[in-house]
This record gives structure tokens, C-alpha cells and sequence, in this order.
């Protein structure tokens, strides 16, 4: 099978790292890709917004299935627009994938289907929202409705702060058409979790749980980032507490979707707070985690392409998902100033000291003539798997170790807490 992988992060190169093992894939085309899909795919210079040259591309070169990476486009409706005309296609509809691009209308959902979830309201007059608030009191939360690039939540501790998010997100339009409308949520406290599934519009197949890191700085100090390292299993998360989440969380939501006339087809991700009353959803996405990709895909036992393939054809009850023994750890090395203002093009070197177990996928990389320099904040996700948190952790630390350009940043303590609970 000739495959197409749309975007150029880490993920799309871990997705496209794992389908090149299977026996069923031929030829993997990656668009736009970056410098590490350039070694293993065929980088296609097309961006992930022009549905028209995908689709043309994909009937050229007789591609069979193409793979949806990033959220933007999946809102944009290219999974309808690629079935219009009759093109194979992993992931989720525009409407389905409201569930991350309106936190309004997952809450409706959540609401609907009984999922355990903060209580909320939403707003798109600016009185009506800071009233709410002063009702309420601190601490509270308070959320731009569409995509903000993760900028667009406010955690609370005071009034103060509620109201000024509100004035900044309403008033002053800092995140313009995603900021017409603010959620204000009750504040839920407790450890945070991400819970992928596979979903064919009816079954649900979980992966391992995965615990990202959002802050630039060691000890989740600092800014958040797009997330600087991540680690799978969480040790500290029992199967049960995993059975419950999937019981009562991701199949509702699922069977609730396929009932109301949106099935969702692709990837649910659940991002979860485990409170004293229980687990919880923070968010819904409806692609791929990244950085969560590059350690849940290492640890897959059975064929990508065959998950894939079922869940497309709505037959993923057929497939059994299994996963490999032992953690995978994922440590991301980030371009000096990021989050903020960072440089580009600094020479990378280093890459070929990979130890065994560990793959380095490339998120803000390219190839030149001099080899492969940064192009993005986060460069690299240096990812190694072991028999448990402490080995993986230590192959992948001594790899980053290995690895160097101009200026790089990396947190030292990613998995370093999950350790602890682990035997
Ligand atoms: P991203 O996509 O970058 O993960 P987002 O913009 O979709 O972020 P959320 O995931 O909804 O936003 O929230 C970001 C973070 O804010 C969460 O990971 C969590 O730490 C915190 N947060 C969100 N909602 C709540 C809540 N109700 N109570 C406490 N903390 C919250």
C-alpha cells in the first residue's frame, strides 16, 4: 500500500516510523514532512491546508490511504473532502472533530452523555461572563472556545485574574475569532493523564496511558510549551482506573457521537484530571498527541497499518490491539528562546549516536546541503524504549546527551516523578 502522511512534526514522523514496519506498506509520502520524514519517506512540498493539490496528489501517484496528523486541517474538513471523491482517508470529519475545535460544543456533548466533567457556562457577552465569575469566585478557569495553540486557557487562582483573562479574551480580542465565545469552568484539581483510543464509530480500542510535560522548565516551572517530553505507561494508574475512564468516558462519547449522527472515525484522545471524585475530562482531541505519539507508538505490538486500515473500514471490533511490555520515554530538545522568539537553521549534530532502543524523530528539523539544521522550537524528540520508566529514561537522557546545536534546551526531569511509583 502506497501511504500519504499529512504534516511535519514528531508525530507524523513516528507514525510514519511505525507503518514503514509493516509488510503492507510499500511507499510512505509525507506532506510537508521535515528533515527526519526526508529520510525515511518521500517529503511532497505541499502544505496541509491545500486539499485540492493533496487530493490531486493522491490520484497521481495512486496513493491507497492517507493519515491526517495535525488538527487544523481535520477542522478544515479535509477527511470530507478526500471522501467526496472517494479517497481512503484516516480521521475524523470536520464536524466530529468540534470536540477539539469548540470547547463549547464538547461540553454540550459531554453534557448530554453524562461524562464527568467540570461543571461550566459559556459566554459571548463580556458582562454576562465576568458576572458569572463574581458568582462563582476563584479559583476558576477560563477558555478562549476555539484553537489558541494551548495559550488560549487561563487557570485562575483570583477574581482578579479571571477577570482579566475575560477582558483580554472578550474585549481585547488577543485570540481574535477563537475567543467570540469563552467557557468558564469550575476548577478541578488532581494528577493529569492522556488516554488515546482508536475509534471506528462504534468500537473503542485504548492505548497506553501517557503523561505529557507542558512547561518549558524542570519541576513544570516556566511557560507551556506544545509539550517538552512524555512518557508511557503511567506506572502509578491502575487497570482499573483505565477501564473506568474508557467505560465511562470514551465509550459514551463515542457511542453518544455515533448516535447523534457524527460518528467519530480516527483518534479520541482524552485528556483527563483524576480528582477525588474520580476521573474527569479536561479536553478532547480528535488527532494524534504530540509529543504522546512518539512513546505510545513504540510500545505498539500489533500492525499500525492494520489498526488503521480497520478503523477506515469500520471494522475495528475485527483487530486485537495489543501492546509490548516496558516504558518508553520521550525527552524533547527545544531551539534556545522557545516558547518565545527562537533562531533557525543551527546545524544539529550528533544525530547518528542513537543508542539501541532509542529513535530520534525530528519535529522542527530540514535537510540542506550541510545536513540537517533546526527549523522550529521543537527540534527533536529523542525517544527510547526499556524494560521499565528507568532504563528508558536513561537511554534516552544518554542519547540527548550526544545530540547538540546551537542554544538547545531540554528539561532533565521528564519522568523523573512517575519513577517513584514505579517497582
Ligand atoms: P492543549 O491543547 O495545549 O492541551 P487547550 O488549549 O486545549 O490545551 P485545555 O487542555 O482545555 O486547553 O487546558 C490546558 C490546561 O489547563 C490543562 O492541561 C490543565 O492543566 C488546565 N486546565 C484546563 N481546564 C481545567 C480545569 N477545569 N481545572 C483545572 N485545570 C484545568
Amino acid at each position: 500500500m502506497k501511504i500519504l502522511v499529512i504534516g511535519g512534526g514528531g508525530r507524523e514522523h513516528a507514525i510514519i516510523w511505525k507503518l514503514l514496519q509493516s509488510k503492507g506498506v510499500t511507499k510512505v509520502y509525507c506532506a510537508p514532512g521535515n528533515g527526519g520524514t526526508a529520510q525515511i519517506a518521500q517529503n511532497v512540498p505541499i502544505g496541509v491546508h491545500d486539499f485540492a493539490a493533496l487530493a490531486q496528489f493522491v490520484k497521481d501517484e495512486g496513493i491507497d490511504l492517507t493519515v491526517v496528523g495535525p488538527e487544523d486541517p481535520l477542522l478544515g474538513g479535509i477527511v470530507d473532502f478526500f471522501q467526496e471523491r472517494n479517497l481512503p482517508i484516516f480521521g475524523p470529519s470536520g464536524r466530529a472533530a468540534m470536540i477539539e475545535g469548540s470547547k463549547s460544543f464538547a461540553k454540550k456533548l459531554m453534557m448530554r452523555y453524562s461524562i464527568p466533567t467540570s461543571a461550566y457556562e459559556s459566554f459571548i457577552d463580556y458582562e454576562s461572563a465576568v458576572a458569572y465569575v463574581r458568582e462563582k469566585g476563584a479559583p476558576i478557569v477560563v477558555k478562549a472556545d476555539g484553537l489558541a495553540a494551548g495559550k488560549g486557557v487561563v487557570v485562575a487562582e483570583t477574581l482578579e485574574e479571571a477577570e482579566e483573562a475575560l477582558r483580554q479574551i472578550m474585549e481585547e480580542n488577543v485570540f481574535g475569532e477563537a475567543g467570540a465565545r469563552v467557557v468558564v469552568e469550575e476548577c478541578m484539581r488532581g494528577e493529569e493523564l492522556s488516554l488515546l483510543a482508536f475509534v471506528d464509530g462504534a468500537t473503542v480500542k485504548p492505548m497506553v496511558t501517557s503523561q505529557d510535560h507542558k512547561r518549558i522548565f524542570n519541576d513544570d516551572k516556566g511557560p507551556n510549551t506544545g509539550g517538552m517530553g512524555t512518557y508511557a505507561p503511567v506506572p502509578h494508574m491502575s487497570d482499573e482506573l483505565v477501564e473506568q475512564i474508557v467505560e465511562t468516558i470514551v465509550k459514551p462519547m463515542a457511542e453518544g457521537m455515533a448516535k447523534d449522527g457524527i460518528p467519530f472515525k480516527g483518534i479520541l484522545y482524552t485528556g483527563l484530571m483524576i480528582t477525588e471524585q474520580g476521573p474527569k475530562v479536561v479536553e478532547f482531541n480528535a488527532r494524534f498527541g504530540d509529543p504522546e505519539t512518539q512513546v505510545i507508538l513504540p510500545l505498539l505490538e500489533t500492525d499500525l497499518l492494520d489498526i488503521v486500515v480497520a478503523t477506515v473500514k469500520g471494522e475495528l471490533d475485527a483487530v486485537d490491539v495489543k501492546w509490548k511490555d516496558g516504558s518508553a520515554v520521550c525527552v524533547i530538545m527545544a531551539a534556545p528562546g522557545y516558547p518565545g522568539d527562537y533562531p533557525k537553521g543551527e546545524l544539529i549534530s550528533g544525530l547518528e549516536s542513537a543508542g539501541e532502543n532509542v529513535t530520534v524523530f525530528h519535529a522542527g528539523t530540514k535537510s540542506t546541503e550541510d545536513g540537517i539544521v533546526t527549523s522550529g522550537g521543537r527540534v527533536l524528540g529523542v525517544t527510547a524504549t526499556g524494560e521499565n520508566l528507568a532504563k528508558a529514561r536513561e537511554a534516552a537522557y544518554e542519547t540527548v546527551q550526544k545530540i547538540s546545536f546551537e542554544g538547545a534546551q531540554y528539561r532533565t526531569d521528564i519522568a523523573a516523578k512517575a519513577m517513584r511509583h514505579q517497582k
